[in-house]
């Protein structure tokens, strides 16, 4: 297989966890005669200080040309008092419009090698937790109308939660499709009880679900939801969700797991093309240290594999090889335990990680 991946390496961290993502990638195509070609694009502080601009149309046109992007990070203090149009984070936002991408993925994953790291009891982690939450991107309340006005003394806001029936099922169709790609669990949030927006909701995907009998479709309310993110995360597969209600309920479920470093995620639209990311941001202040963890960076590498090309072993092989360096004891310092569990690991720089890791793919 043949594909052009679009490279944002961003600025702060990003170069450095990129090119430890990109090193896995190659011991990848080598281990399965696969052909990755890297066009490297500018966005953020880097393309504001290069072109004067965080995400030039050409750059932007090099992503739509390409069969899917990874990305590290952008932003950092340089580029702060920057007008708000020429912000790093513009640039993300004009890409993930330009991309159309409308269905954010981000997974909540415990390696048990990391148990400790979870703020939860022992006795929830031990159970497993291993879910993926799909929130729509680019609709809901967040792109309603909103507007304060005042009439007499009193100030009186609104903002406006509209979702039309293609949007929800647009959306509930990738969750479908990940959940058959996973355990095929879908549990599908939302407030039916309460609001008109979620009851269409509700009915679109029931509406899709016969054309997926290899998934098991449920119902949560979203305030039920919250409550058993922490009290039993192993129910959960896939969860398929709304704007608002993913935003929220994705920070909760990354939070279990430990480490910002370690969560990958990816946006999809129409068609396989996609945007993988890490859920972090440039974390300036270790920038340049080899110091960062490039899990999260690997792991959306791993995603991209499997959601965007269709290459599940691919994606397993990844994983498999991050476990294996986590069972060695190896630690980023953001991963590092600390007391008695310290002396059973061993530090890594986040280049020393990154070739750990690709040196399990490339034993085979
Ligand atoms: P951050 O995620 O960059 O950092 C938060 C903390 O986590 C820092 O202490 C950092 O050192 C640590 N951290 C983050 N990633 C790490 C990794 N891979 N390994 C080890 N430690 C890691 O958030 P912030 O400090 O609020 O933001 C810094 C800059 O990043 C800002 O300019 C912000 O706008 C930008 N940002 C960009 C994105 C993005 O590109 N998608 C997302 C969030 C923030």
């Amino acid at each position: 297989m043949e594909k052009k991946i679009a490279v944002i390496r961003g600025d702060g961290i990003g170069p450095e966890i990129v090119g430890e993502a990109l090193r896995v990638l190659d011991a990848v195509a080598s281990l399965y005669g696969h052909t990755f070609i890297y066009e490297d694009v500018d966005m953020g502080g880097i393309a504001i200080d290069k072109w004067g601009d965080p995400l030039p149309e050409a750059m932007l046109q090099k992503c739509l040309g390409a069969d899917s992007v990874l990305l590290g990070a952008v932003g950092g203090e340089k580029w702060n008092s920057v007008p708000g149009e020429k912000r790093p984070e513009k640039g993300l936002l004009r890409l993930r419009a330009g991309m159309g991408v409308y269905s954010n993925n981000r997974p909540a994953r415990i390696w048990p090698q990391l148990a400790s790291a979870s703020p939860l009891r022992a006795s929830i982690v031990e159970k497993g937790i291993d879910f993926i939450i799909v929130r729509e991107l680019i609709g809901g309340i967040y792109f309603g109308e909103h507007k304060t006005e005042t009439a007499g003394e009193e100030a009186c806001a609104v903002d406006v939660l509209r979702y039309t029936e293609s949007e929800i099922e647009r959306i509930g169709r990738i969750g479908f499709e990940t959940a058959r790609k996973r355990r095929g669990q879908l549990c599908s949030v939302e407030k039916s009880n309460v609001l008109d927006s979620s009851r269409l909701w509700k009915k679109v995907l029931h509406r899709l679900a016969p054309e997926y009998p290899d998934v098991t479709l449920t119902d949560m309310l979203v305030d039920n939801c919250a409550m058993q993110i922490v009290k039993n995360p192993a129910q959960f597969d896939v969860i398929v969700t709304e704007n608002m209600f993913g935003d929220i309920l994705s920070d909760e479920a990354s939070m279990i797991t430990g480490s910002i470093g370690m969560i990958p995620s990816s946006s999809l639209g129409k068609g396989s093309r996609g945007l993988y990311e890490p859920i972090h941001g440039s974390a300036p202040d270790i920038a340049g240290t080899d110091t960062a963890n490039p899990i999260g960076t690997i792991l959306s590498a791993a995603m991209m594999l499997r959601y965007s090309f269709d290459l599940p072993a691919e994606a397993d092989c990844i994983e498999n090889a991050v476990s294996a360096v986590l069972d060695e004891g190896w630690r980023t310092t953001d991963i590092m335990p600390g007391g008695d569990e310290a002396s059973r690991c061993k530090k890594a720089g986040c280049s020393q990680m990154g070739g750990l890791i690709a040196g399990h793919l490339k034993k085979g």
